[in-house]
């Protein structure tokens, strides 16, 4: 059983969009996990096999316990029964507390489908008589990942104590990042100022709730709490809001 189970579409999505959670998430004694949906091996930067060491690497500056990659095709990821059998079988075979996954509304197909696969594969992996042969199992809830578009948060997470490991993790995905003797086609996250873009964002979500870093999640209806105190900052002991 692992507390916190991260999925991501391509093998830098985790690090990128969720790796401040994971770590924090470490920092406090949870156990992590991480799903590659795809192997990334469309992606237009890269080999498979150098893709397939960064994620290696990545997963071990995460702190990751596992990360397996599903084996869907990329660029092509479906919400359809073989995905959602092979989905439903990680998810009873984990039995994660929490599920992260992609915003569903996200602008990459890849993406979305992914959001949406996650979403429909969470609740079914609960239905006892549907997909593989294993004991069902139900994670609380699914916490979402906004990448570029714009999202309203349900709740930020504070990374700053966890920032640099996280801009690290990122930077063992090289093969994806700005490199001045690649001859490659560029692609967004290979721009110069992808890294700038990434801690604007970062400091931006952080700025909404007094503090250096945030990380952005939406999760779908009310969450429960027996005392909001603690999720309340002072406005008087934030010099942001
Ligand atoms: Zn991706």
């Amino acid at each position: 059983m692992v507390d916190a189970l991260f999925i991501g579409p391509h093998p830098d999505d985790i690090e990128i969009c969720s790796g401040g959670l994971a770590l924090s998430l470490r920092k406090q004694g949870y156990s992590t996990g991480g799903i590659d949906l795809t192997a990334g091996e469309m992606g237009t930067r890269g080999t498979p096999e150098q893709r397939h060491e960064e994620a290696k690497r990545g997963a071990e500056l995460l702190q990751l316990d596992f990360r397996e990659c599903l084996g869907l095709k990329d660029g092509h990821i479906q919400n359809d029964e073989q995905s959602r059998d092979l989905l439903i079988e990680v998810i009873r075979r984990h039995r994660p507390r929490l599920i992260v996954a992609p915003l569903p509304l996200d602008h990459h197909p890849d993406h979305s489908r992914a959001g949406q696969l996650v979403k429909e594969a969470r609740f079914l992996a609960g239905c006892a008589k549907i997909g593989p042969d294993l004991p069902p199992w139900r994670p609380g809830r699914v916490l979402f990942y906004p990448s570029r578009e714009i999202a309203v948060p349900s709740l930020v997470v504070d990374i700053t104590d966890v920032y640099d490991d996280m801009v690290r993790a990122i930077q063992a995905h090289a093969s994806q990042l700005y490199n001045p003797k690649s001859d490659e086609p560029l692609t967004s996250i290979a721009s110069e100022q992808f890294l700038q873009a990434q801690e604007a964002r970062n400091r931006f979500f952080g700025s909404q709730v007094g503090v250096r870093f945030g990380e952005p999640y939406v999760v779908e209806g009310p969450l429960a709490v027996s005392d909001p105190l603690p999720l309340v900052q002072d406005a008087g002991q934030s010099v942001f809001l």
